[in-house]
């Protein structure tokens, strides 16, 4: 049986993912900031151990990598993420706020990269997923602003790019995943489409991807976007 982990797992795209892969034959390892407050995670029945992990506490990383120590880890979804204060115009940056959206959408995800290494490394799978924005294409910004966000997706996106010349010769394939604009606390409800189908489509793509795709900066629907 192939493992998976997920970051972020207590509500929107982490929680589909969560109930995707368990319903598809997977374990689960389900991390999140509160697991005692995580009800709609925690009501979910089937292969799922939930865990403690603030993607910004570095006790929670020692303790994963304790609990984990003798794990395979097939899949690693880098989900969790902010969006920040979301001042969208050049002379509105708050600073403070731009480190933490660095703090969780760049460092905290290499850091668990860094922490579940050996356990990736000895997987079937070996597999590292980081859910990055279009906001985070340097191509395709034509609407300005979102400054600490779009920075954060697009530093991601190069963490990834390296994380890809720099693992290949253990196997490892790492990707960037655009899921799409999506109905959820941080897109909104006038967003394009819901969980589930980003979800099912994201779910489909980590499913086939090869060591011949790591490297690339992927569109929820399977097309490649742009860096
Ligand atoms: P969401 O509904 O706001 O959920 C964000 C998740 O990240 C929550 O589970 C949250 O946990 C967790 N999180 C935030 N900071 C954390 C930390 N320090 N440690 C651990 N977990 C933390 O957002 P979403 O839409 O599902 O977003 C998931 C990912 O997709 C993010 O990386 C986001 O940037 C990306 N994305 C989303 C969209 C969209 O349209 N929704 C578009 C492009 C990219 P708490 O409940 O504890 O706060």
């Amino acid at each position: 049986m192939k493992t998976i982990f997920v970051t972020g797992s207590n509500r929107g795209l982490g929680l589909e993912f969560v109930k995707q892969f368990e319903s598809n034959g997977f374990k689960v390892i389900a991390a999140c900031r509160n697991p005692r407050l995580a009800d709609n995670l925690n009501s979910i029945k089937g292969n799922i151990e939930v865990v403690k992990l603030d993607i910004n506490s570095g006790s929670d990383f020692e303790n994963i990598s304790t609990i984990y120590k003798n794990e395979n880890i097939d899949i690693l979804i880098n989900n969790a993420g902010i969006i920040g204060l979301n001042k969208k115009m050049i002379g509105e940056i708050n600073y403070e706020d731009w480190k933490n959206v660095f703090q969780t959408n760049v460092l905290g995800p290499t850091m668990i990269v860094e922490k579940l290494l050996s356990q990736i490394a000895r997987s079937q799978k070996k597999l590292i997923v980081s859910i990055s924005s279009k906001l985070g294409s340097i191509e395709e910004n034509s609407g300005g602003g979102q400054y600490a966000y779009r920075a954060s997706k697009a530093a991601l996106n190069a963490v990834n790019k390296s994380l890809s010349i720099d693992l290949i010769d253990k196997g490892i394939t790492s990707i960037v995943i655009s899921p799409g604009w999506v109905k959820t606390d941080m897109g909104g409800q006038n967003a394009d489409i819901t969980v589930h189908d980003s979800v099912t489509q994201m779910r489909r793509l980590i499913e086939s991807v090869t060591i011949n795709d790591t490297g690339k900066f992927f569109n929820f629907d399977g097309d490649i976007i742009k860096w």
